[in-house]
């Protein structure tokens, strides 16, 4: 759970989700992003309130050493996580924890990834849930590789996806296309979104521009870097077109020019394409499970296709 400046909600959020995990085994980890208020004297609280000795249940903290934002102390958070799965949620109460049984269970099931999709979202401005909606279905349209639509951190992840997401060589990290990415066995519950128990949002408008920014760039860089490429065929066609019916070298020459550049371009674009890819680093493939080897089971353990489940 990473927590910027969460005074305020730390204590309540802590009971909910002691409360929701009760009949499982599992560790919290809270991940201080560099909060500048008592967020991680509290964290300090809750671990020396914890029932001691416990092995089924225990409380971490983690600190970091300044602010480094939502997606890395996520990260650090999965880097510290030793369980089976992992699920991230944010500290404000927005994501209800007592989803979390009914996560663990599909994930029981065979499900990698179990997405909390948003139905509702009670308690965000217009503007957010405005622009959250258009730029879920824009990043989906435009991504190399399909994103879950209306669907935060709040996931649960199999050890598989952990240990792929950590394992990352990418400095700037969208965690949500990384796993999308991976292409595990993924489904989602829908529930409704509460409003932030206690506190002010943690993401400014800044911090959120940065992250779509990050998205766009992480999973959708064949695109924008084609479209001069396109522009550039498409003004040399026009200027084909001009010539031969108006019969004007002349009238042609400005199209044929721009579309010369556009293209030059879009060469350019292609080769930093492949630097791109080369330095994001992502691997060639990802195992799902073996059969008849030494690390093969007899069974498959994945289910077939994808299913919603509300
Ligand atoms: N957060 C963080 N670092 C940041 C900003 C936010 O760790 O720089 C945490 C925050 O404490 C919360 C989660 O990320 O647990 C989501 O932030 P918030 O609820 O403020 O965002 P919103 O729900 O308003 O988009
Ligand atoms: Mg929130």
């Amino acid at each position: 759970m990473p927590c910027y400046n969460e005074e305020q909600v730390l204590q309540r959020t802590h009971a909910r989700v002691t409360g929701a995990l009760r009949d499982l085994p599992h560790e919290i980890i809270y991940v201080d992003d560099g909060s500048s208020d008592a967020t991680w004297a509290l964290i300090q609280k809750l671990l020396a309130d914890a029932p001691a000795g416990s092995v089924s249940s225990r409380v971490r903290g983690v600190r970091l050493s300044r602010n480094f934002g939502h997606q890395a102390a996520c990260l650090a958070g999965l880097a510290e996580a030793v369980g089976d799965a992992v699920v991230l949620m944010d500290a404000d109460l927005q994501d209800p924890p007592e989803l979390i049984p009914s996560m663990a269970e599909l994930w029981f099931r065979g499900w990698s990834v179990v997405s909390a999709r948003r139905g509702a979202r009670h308690g965000e401005t217009r503007r957010k849930r405005a622009t959250a909606y258009l730029y879920y279905r824009l990043l989906s349209r435009i991504c190399d590789q399909p994103v879950a639509l209306d669907t935060g951190d709040f996931r649960l992840l199999d050890r598989k996806v952990v240990d792929f997401v950590t394992s990352l060589a990418e400095r700037e990290l969208f965690l949500r296309g990384a796993i999308s990415w991976t292409g595990f066995p993924e489904t989602s519950i829908t529930y409704e979104r509460d409003p932030r128990a206690a506190g002010t949002t943690k993401y400014t408008l800044r911090k959120m521009l940065a992250l779509s920014r990050t998205g766009v760039l992480a999973g959708t860089a064949a695109l924008p870097l084609r479209i001069p490429a396109y522009l550039g065929v498409a003004l040399l066609l026009g200027a084909g077109g001009v010539g031969v019916v108006r019969g004007s070298a002349r009238q042609a020459a400005p199209l044929g020019a721009l579309g010369m550049q556009l293209l030059a371009c879009g060469v350019l674009g292609e080769y930093l394409l492949a630097v791109f890819r080369q330095v994001q680093g992502r691997p060639s493939y990802l195992v799902m499970e073996r059969t008849g080897s030494e690390h093969g089971t007899a069974e498959a353990r994945f289910p077939a296709h994808v299913e919603e489940y509300s």
